[in-house]
């Protein structure tokens, strides 16, 4: 460990919090001891990053002056700042064994004491075990909701997205399109180059799918090679446009790991319509596949619109 001569830019591994602390801080005072036991208790009700580090931040304050804090994941997906960043800074970085688990800077208008950083490190002992237990929820969470191969959300989250989109549009009475995408001919590649250099084109529609559609709009892979696009607030000419500018961009792809290739994928566009459930919804955007391929593929065909009920 580094000693902190300065709190501007000092930098401390809590590699093994407990056993760490008591070699270099002097031996818990039952009031400190009694503060990180009530932390840790706290600390025990979320296993969200987020609300970890609000937790931690209001206990901190109760005991130590501080102007603020921010804490940024090792992913960088989490950056939470507290209150505000002023001259003095005292900075951690957060290890549990060789887990990197981001780190913490501690900021206020003058430096700490050593009484201070002792509670402090004790603290952020109490951190330690929680957010690595936060880290390996939301890595499993992420695990459960995104396809492994393309990094795009999975067929579990598409069904549990598109019930919950659907009766959002309804309740809003906002427009919602689909857009379902099947890639043509597609065995043709696991066939003549391996199923691996499949995987490879598999990957790269997905991300050019994923850059060619707006941040609000929701990407998923259902199957093998069909991919799903839910649009909100778009209706069905805004929903034709965007699934010809994908298919676009796909057959604008030359090249795939040094092999020249020629890919392109048949797109079914269906806008929700009142009262429609998410199933019909989607076996609509369906059929318009099957029409695409029906069609001669490389094609983008609209779902029928199934007259109103009176
Ligand atoms: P069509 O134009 O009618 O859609 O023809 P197609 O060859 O794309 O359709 P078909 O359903 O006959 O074949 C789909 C192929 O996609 C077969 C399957 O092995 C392949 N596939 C599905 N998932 C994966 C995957 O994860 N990786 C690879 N490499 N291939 C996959
Ligand atoms: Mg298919
Ligand atoms: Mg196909």
């Amino acid at each position: 460990m580094q000693t902190m001569s300065s709190f501007q830019s000092s930098h401390l591994s809590l590699v093994k919090p407990y056993h760490l602390h008591r070699t270099v801080a002097a031996p818990f005072t039952q009031s400190m001891n009694a503060r990180v036991q009530e932390l840790t208790s706290v600390l025990q009700t979320t296993l969200e990053q987020t609300k970890l580090i609000e937790l931690f931040a209001d206990k901190l304050t109760k005991y130590i002056k501080l102007d603020g804090l921010d804490y940024q994941s090792p992913d960088e997906k989490v950056n939470r700042k507290i209150g505000t960043l002023s001259t003095h800074r005292a900075t951690y970085d957060l290890k549990l064994e060789q887990t990197n688990l981001g780190s913490v800077h501690f900021y206020r208008d003058r430096t700490f004491s050593s009484k201070e950083i002792e509670l402090l490190e004790n603290m952020l002992s109490a951190l330690v075990y929680p957010l690595h237990n936060a880290l390996d929820y939301q890595h499993a969470m992420e695990m459960a909701s995104y396809d492994a191969l393309t990094g795009v959300q999975n067929r579990r989250t598409m069904d549990i997205t598109l019930q919950r989109e659907v009766e959002l549009a309804h309740r809003k009475q906002s427009p919602l399109s689909m857009l379902i995408l099947d890639a043509d001919n597609f065995k043709q590649f696991n066939d003549t180059y391996g199923h691996a250099y499949g995987d490879a084109v598999l990957k790269t529609i997905a991300d050019t799918i994923n850059t060619t559609i707006r941040g609000s709009d929701l990407l998923f892979r259902f199957g093998g090679e069909e991919f799903v696009v839910l649009t909100s607030q778009t209706v069905s000419n805004g929903a034709h446009l965007l699934a010809e500018r994908i298919r676009k961009n796909i057959e604008a792809i030359r090249q795939i790991n040094s092999i020249k290739i020629h890919t392109t994928v048949s797109l079914g566009v269906a806008t929700l319509l009142p009262d429609e459930t998410a199933q019909a919804f989607f076996e609509r955007a369906d059929s318009a596949v099957y029409a695409a391929k029906q069609a001669g593929r490389n094609t983008t065909a609209i779902a029928e619109q199934i007259p109103e009920k009176k």
